[in-house]
């Protein structure tokens, strides 16, 4: 079977004269010297290039980096230094991000169920836009307002356009069976915009929509983009935001759209639905996923004559939760063989003690794979990181940042002692 599809790898990949793959002219065998594995690996210039053709698709301050997806302060600041806004999810997301030196003013707050904490941190910290999702949070708007809290803020309204993206069911959040919004089917946005432009507690400014995550049709935006213009044009408020959710490719045969082509289909639907306000995005994994590969240390291969063959590595569902919660493939490959065929098909798994801790149900790898060959398994840089775990007190593995033949380290790997730092004992 076939070598792992070059153009899965991130931009500034290839292959150097000992026969070792390089990222951003770094050599993996080397940074995993230096760093050990498991170890996410980004192509910094990768990111950046991802954040600049969205700001030429949308134009600036029109692209909000959902820093879900991948968050750390270099990540922060490498966004907004690229002219992206950053959208912040939790308390949390927002700390780091200021962390980093990014203004509140270029965040926007989400949240199906922001705290008063929460809220009053963004209001006082003066975030550009909360994004509302309930009449729950607007009465916690209410609320803060009578106790002074602000100054006002600048809220858009988060709506259900009863649009199913055609995704995973846990990541599709445009339907009207969602915890997310104002549905507009059942006459609860029309609600919303009428007690949001009455309030004195908040100052409406726009309406938003996000139908869901990996979406690979143009069509599934298209139809979310002219439902949501038909309901924002006679509204006529300055900011219509059009959310994330364009799909990458994981898996060989996959393809999805560009950045490129996914503004040229929204803003293309705005234009031709009389659409005057600022029309934003909030892309995530299609600005980090690419840009980063997993190494990882082959531990133990274990063939099961007529059963089937697992390999473990080093890592597993406390870095990449994304097969075992949504069944997703990825591609492996042996970094010192990038064009082998790969000609075994094995269970790739990790160390933790579940058999549900699998990394690739059909991992197409080498049939020289060895105990202590590294492994990459690249498109791993959304939603990894971001959702990993210490379950089994593993170490979560460090970040490194590679371009023009430097490895920069910006997430260290945990240490033991940290696994301790929440822990109260006497
Ligand atoms: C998760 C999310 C995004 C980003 O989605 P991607 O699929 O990573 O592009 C954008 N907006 C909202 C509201 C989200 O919840």
């Amino acid at each position: 079977m076939t070598a792992v599809e070059r153009h899965l790898l991130s931009d500034n990949t290839a292959v150097g004269a000992d026969g070792m793959l390089t990222v951003g002219g770094c050599s993996v065998a080397d940074v995993a010297a230096e760093y050990g594995t498991p170890v996410f690996v980004y192509d910094e210039a990768h990111l950046r290039s991802r954040c600049r053709e969205a700001v030429g698709a949308f134009g600036p301050e029109r692209v909000i980096y959902a820093t879900k997806a991948f968050l750390c302060r270099a990540m922060a600041r490498l966004a907004y230094d690229e002219g992206l806004l950053l959208d912040v999810a939790s308390g949390g997301e927002l700390h780091v991000a200021m962390s980093a030196g990014v203004p509140a003013s270029a965040c926007t707050l989400h949240g199906n169920n922001k705290s008063v904490a929460e809220l009053r941190q963004a209001i006082t910290a003066g975030v550009r836009h909360i994004i509302v999702d309930s009449f729950d949070e607007l009465d916690r708007l209410d609320m803060l307002a009578a106790e002074g809290c602000g100054p006002t803020p600048q809220v858009v309204l988060r709506i259900t356009p009863g649009v199913s993206a055609h995704t995973h069911e846990f990541i599709a959040t445009g339907q009207d069976d969602s915890k997310f919004g104002f549905n507009l089917g059942n006459g609860d946005a029309v609600k919303a915009v009428d007690r949001a432009r009455r309030s004195t507690s908040v100052d409406l400014v726009g309406v938003h929509c996000h139908i869901g995550s990996n979406v690979f049709e143009a069509s599934s935006f298209a139809k979310a983009a002219e439902v949501m213009a038909n309901f924002a044009v006679p509204l006529d408020l300055p900011e219509l935001v059009l959310g994330g959710g364009l799909g990458v490719a994981y898996v060989a045969g996959e393809e999805a759209p560009t950045i490129t082509q996914w503004g040229n289909v929204l803003l293309d639907a705005c234009d031709a639905l009389g659409v005057r306000s600022r029309v934003s995005v909030e892309p995530g994994r299609s600005i980090a996923a690419a840009a980063a590969m997993t190494i990882y240390t082959v531990g133990t291969i274990k063939t099961i004559p007529g059963v089937r063959t697992y390999v473990s590595v080093d890592g597993g569902m406390s870095d990449n939760p994304r097969p075992v919660l949504y069944g997703s493939g990825y591609e492996s490959f042996l970094p010192r063989a990038v064009d082998a065929p790969r000609d075994l098909t094995a269970r790739l798994v990790g160390k933790h003690c579940e058999s549900g801790d699998v990394l690739s149900f059909e991992a197409r790898l080498p049939t020289d794979i060895a105990v202590g060959d590294l492994l990459a398994m690249p498109v791993t840089g959304a939603y990894g990181q971001s959702m990993g775990s210490n379950y089994n007190k593993i170490t979560r593995p460090p970040v490194v940042f590679c371009a023009d033949g430097d490895a920069k380290l910006v997430v260290r790997r945990e240490t033991f002692d940290d696994l301790l730092a929440t822990d109260i004992y006497p």
